[in-house]
């Protein structure tokens, strides 16, 4: 019998193989990647994981919406003819134009099966009732995994265009066992739960699957999300509509990531210097989806800061997958210099449900020349008690982790806005 978790030379020969297929596919079919390799002078040949990396260039969110402007709608990084796509989504838009993104029935079927391993890491069987709290836009991730689930063989329940307490009705009474969502809307069900007089002690959901922000790693987040849930566990995963699904949690240890390195030939980089970090240091997630020949990318440079264990040996669970600790750290392009203090939204994010009783918050970035100051508008939770007293209290904690004084000031409750999808707290003012 085969050993159930491949070793790391069989991970990395099995890499290669696909790396090759995929690299001869995209020559001459793929004019994007066609143009931009002969114009770098390299030669679609692969050698070794090690040449792929020394010799082929990375590839930029930047340079695909160059591509998408240059030859509109869609772009040219496509290996086949348009008819031969059938899926169309795009991305949220949240640091610039929305990238719009392709799929043939193979490549989704590819991405398909990856997002499966996502599920049935959580535990997630035939047997599960699966509610989607999504919009069902053009977001590649609703429908990933609504098909996955399905797929699986779980019963799936859509609620697309339903308000909060709808969602929650139904999911109390169908009982649904796992709820797939972004880790700020698993709290904002559990507040309006609240507010509605829905009791969640009565729901049999026990698991919640987060992505879409780093939220879903970070241990006060969790700790919130599973105190307004009783008997539910938080999962985590990550994915993006330019590499489709990326990472699972770690059955064993809560707040680790594994990236599926069957699906992906995944690289750490320092961001400024575009070199591999050493194991245990913080950089940037690089990385080349196998098998998503019909719309690829090559070394595509996710933003997303991440810190690989320091042992590649094999995890306690079993598998010799590269290890994510504390998933995904930040993005590169979202960390603000306060003062001389590198403050990532997640720090802020991590120090205020420590704190407790915020329910929402806001924050806002002055910049003037290299200077940059925070500010922070709070909404206190209904259980949260003196607002004056919160303020200084999260205030300190601040102060606390991170040395700087910021100043905090409390708003009415409800003021602030939700989130159902990614959540944009922090606002930019005086550019
Ligand atoms: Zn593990």
């Amino acid at each position: 019998m085969p050993p159930p978790f491949p070793s790391r030379a069989e991970i990395e020969a099995d890499q290669l193989e696909q790396l090759r297929a995929l690299v001869t596919e995209l020559f001459p079919a793929n004019a994007f990647y066609t143009r931009k390799l002969e114009d770098c002078g390299v030669t679609f040949d692969v050698a070794s994981l090690a040449d792929f990396s020394r010799r082929f260039p990375f590839t930029t969110k930047a340079e695909l919406v160059a591509d998408q402007a240059a030859h509109p709608p869609f772009g040219s990084n496509l290996t086949y003819p348009l008819a031969a796509y059938t899926r169309f989504h795009q991305t949220s838009g949240t640091t610039g134009a929305p990238l719009r993104w392709l799929d043939t029935p193979e490549s989704w079927a590819w991405l398909r099966e990856l997002w499966t391993r996502v599920f049935t890491a959580a535990g997630v069987t035939a047997a599960d009732r699966v509610c989607f709290a999504f919009s069902f836009g053009p977001f590649l991730g609703f429908w990933m995994a609504f098909e996955s689930a399905q797929q699986l063989g779980c019963l799936c329940l859509p609620t697309g265009g339903m308000s909060s307490a709808a969602r929650l009705r139904l999911l109390l009474d169908n009982g649904v066992t796992t709820l797939c969502c972004t880790p700020t809307y698993a709290l904002r069900l559990g507040e309006v739960a609240r507010e509605e007089g829905l009791d969640l002690g009565r729901s049999r959901v026990r698991r919640i699957l987060v992505a879409g922000e780093p939220g879903g790693s970070l241990p006060a987040v969790r700790a919130r999300i599973e105190s307004l849930w009783p008997d539910a566990r938080v999962r985590d995963h990550h994915g993006m509509t330019e590499v489709g699904p990326v990472t699972y949690e770690c059955p064993a240890q809560p707040g680790v990531l594994h990236v599926m390195e069957s699906g992906h030939y995944a690289e750490v980089i320092a961001p400024a210097t575009g070199q591999p970090v050493s194991p245990g240091e913080t950089g940037e997630l690089v990385l080349t989806p196998l098998g998503r020949v019909a719309s690829p990318v090559l070394r595509y440079r996710t933003g997303d800061l991440v810190r690989p264990a320091a042992v590649r040996a094999a995890c306690v669970c079993g598998t010799h997958e590269l290890a994510l600790a504390g998933g995904i750290l930040g993005r590169t392009d979202d960390m603000v210099i306060v003062r001389g203090v590198n403050v990532h939204p997640a720090a802020v994010e991590e120090i205020l449900r420590a704190a407790g009783g915020v329910a929402e918050y806001q924050v806002t970035v002055t910049t003037r020349g290299p200077l940059a100051e925070l500010a922070l508008a709070i909404e206190p939770a209904a259980d949260a008690g003196d607002a004056t007293a919160l303020a200084r209290k999260i205030g300190g904690a601040l102060e606390t982790a991170l040395g700087l004084r910021i100043p905090v000031h409390t708003v009415a409750a409800g003021s602030l806005p939700r989130f159902e999808l990614k959540a944009r707290r922090w606002h930019r003012a005086g550019k």
